[in-house]
C-alpha cells in the first residue's frame, strides 16, 4: 500500500491552498450576499487555472486526473465553500462534454468554460421528483431535426448559467430508459428562470428553470437517446468524493481555526483546550474527518485506475457532509456566544454545508446504494440504479 501524494499533488494542494487562504476566505462572507456578482468569482477561479481541471489540454482544460480534482476542491473549500461549489460543477460537466458532447458544442463550450467566461449546470431534478430521478416528467419531442423541450426544473445550483446539461423524457418508454441528455443554451426562447431564497450557499444561486416549447437541434444530444440517463450519469459518481472532499476540507479549516482560538481562551484560570471536554472533541473530529478523507480519496484513486468506486463514493457522500456538519457544529459551541455571530465563518459553514446534505442525493438514497452493493441487489426495495447521482 501507498498512502503518499506524488510530489506534483504534493506541490500542487500547497499551491491552491495559499490561493485560498489568501484570496478566499478573507472574502467568504462578502460573498454570502446574494448581490455578489458570480462573475466575478469565475473570473478569480480561472485566473487560478483552476475552472478547466478535467477538461482536455486541447480545449485549455489541465486533464488533472481524478484525485488531483480531489485535492484542488478540499483546498478552495477551506478558503470559500462556495467557491469550491463552483469549481466543482465545472469541473464534472466539463467531463460531461469532453466524453459525451458532439465536436461542435466542445469546441464552442470548452474553453469558454476554462476561461471561466460561460458556465453549464445540470438540470436533472424536478418539483415532484428529486430522489427519484427518473420518474422525471421534462419532455423533448423530436420534431425533424429538433428536440423541443417542455417541463420544469427544480433546485438548480447556478441556475443563471449559460446553458445546462438537461435531462429529458424522449420516449414514453417508462423508467430511466426514456430518458435522454441535451445540452440547452439558455438563452433559447422559450427558457425562464426563477430564483430560491436559500439557507446557505449564496453563490451558487438556486433556483427553478422553466422550458416552454424550447428547441435545440437534434446534434444537441450527449450520448445516445434513451441511454443518457446510465450513459451520463452513472459515469460521473466520482462527484460523490469530490463533494466529500469539499464538505472536510471547509470542516478541517474550521478545527484548525478552532483549535488556535481554544488555545487563547481562558476559563477557570487556564486555556479551555486544557479540559478533555475541549480536546476530546477536537481529537474525535479530526479522526473522523481523517478516516472520510481517506475513504474519499481512495474513491477517486479508484476512478483513476478504472475500478469499480460506486460503493465507495456512495459512502463518502453521505459520511462526509455529516461528519463536516457535526464537526462545524462542535467547533462552532467552542468558541461560545463569540460562534454563534458573524465574527466567525462558523455559522455560514454551517447553514452551506447543510446544502450538500440533501444537494447530489441525501444519505438515505446513498445507503440504499452502498446496501444494494453488500447485500445483493435482489433484495433492493426498488430500482436504487434511478436514484438521483448528479444534481
Ligand atoms: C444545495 C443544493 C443544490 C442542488 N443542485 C442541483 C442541481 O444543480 N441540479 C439538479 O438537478 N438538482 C440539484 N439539487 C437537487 C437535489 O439533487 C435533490 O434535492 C435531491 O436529490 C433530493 O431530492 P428531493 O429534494 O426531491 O427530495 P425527495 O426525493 O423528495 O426526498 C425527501 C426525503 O425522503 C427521503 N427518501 C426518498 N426516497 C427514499 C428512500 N427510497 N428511502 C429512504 N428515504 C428516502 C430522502 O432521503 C429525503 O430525506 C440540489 C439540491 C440542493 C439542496
Amino acid at each position: 500500500m501507498d498512502f503518499a501524494y506524488s510530489e506534483e499533488e504534493e506541490l500542487f494542494r500547497k499551491t491552491v491552498r495559499q490561493f485560498a487562504m489568501r484570496e478566499l476566505l478573507p472574502k467568504y462572507a462578502e460573498r454570502d450576499d446574494p448581490n455578489y456578482p458570480p462573475e466575478e468569482a469565475r473570473r478569480q477561479l480561472a485566473q487560478a487555472d483552476l475552472m478547466g481541471l478535467r477538461a482536455p489540454i486541447e480545449y485549455g482544460g489541465s486533464d488533472a486526473s481524478h484525485v488531483m480534482c480531489g485535492v484542488a476542491v478540499e483546498e478552495v473549500a477551506r478558503g470559500d465553500y462556495n467557491m469550491a461549489a463552483l469549481m466543482l460543477q465545472n469541473i464534472v460537466i466539463a467531463d460531461v462534454l469532453a466524453r459525451h458532447a458532439p465536436k461542435e458544442i466542445k469546441e464552442e463550450w470548452l474553453p469558454e468554460m476554462v476561461a471561466g467566461r460561460r458556465i453549464c449546470t445540470l438540470a436533472l431534478t424536478e418539483p415532484q421528483c428529486g430522489s427519484d430521478a427518473a420518474a422525471l416528467e421534462t419532455k423533448a419531442e423530436r420534431q425533424g431535426d429538433w428536440y423541443v423541450i417542455t417541463g420544469e426544473k427544480s433546485s438548480i445550483s447556478n441556475v443563471g448559467a449559460d446553458a445546462c446539461v438537461l435531462f429529458a423524457r424522449t420516449s414514453p418508454v417508462p423508467g430511466a430508459r426514456g430518458i435522454s441528455a441535451l445540452f440547452v443554451p439558455l438563452d433559447a426562447p422559450g427558457v425562464g428562470r426563477s430564483h430560491f431564497n436559500d439557507l446557505g450557499m449564496h453563490l451558487c444561486r438556486r433556483g427553478a428553470l422553466h422550458f416552454d416549447g424550447v428547441r435545440v437541434p437534434k446534434e444537441n444530444l450527449i450520448g445516445q437517446e434513451g441511454t443518457g440517463f446510465y450513459q451520463v450519469m452513472n459515469q460521473f459518481d466520482y462527484i460523490r468524493a469530490l463533494l466529500s472532499l469539499q464538505c472536510l476540507g471547509c470542516a478541517l479549516q474550521s478545527v484548525e481555526e478552532t483549535i488556535e482560538y481554544v488555545k487563547t481562551r481562558n476559563a477557570f484560570g487556564q486555556p479551555i483546550v486544557r479540559f478533555e471536554g475541549v480536546a476530546f472533541p477536537i481529537a474525535e473530529a479530526m479522526t473522523k474527518i481523517e478516516a472520510a478523507r481517506l475513504l474519499s480519496y481512495k474513491s477517486l484513486w479508484l476512478r483513476d485506475r478504472g475500478l469499480p468506486h460506486t460503493k465507495e463514493t456512495a459512502m463518502v457522500k453521505w459520511l462526509g457532509p455529516r461528519t463536516s456538519f457535526e464537526v462545524i457544529h462542535q467547533m462552532l459551541l467552542f468558541h461560545g456566544h463569540a460562534g454563534y455571530s458573524d465574527d466567525y465563518p462558523l455559522g455560514q459553514r454551517l447553514r452551506d454545508v447543510i446544502g450538500h446534505e440533501i444537494g447530489d442525493g441525501t444519505a438515505e438514497i446513498m445507503k440504499t446504494i452502498v446496501a444494494r452493493e453488500f447485500v445483493g441487489r435482489e433484495f433492493r426495495p426498488y430500482n436504487a440504479a434511478r436514484a438521483n447521482i448528479g444534481g
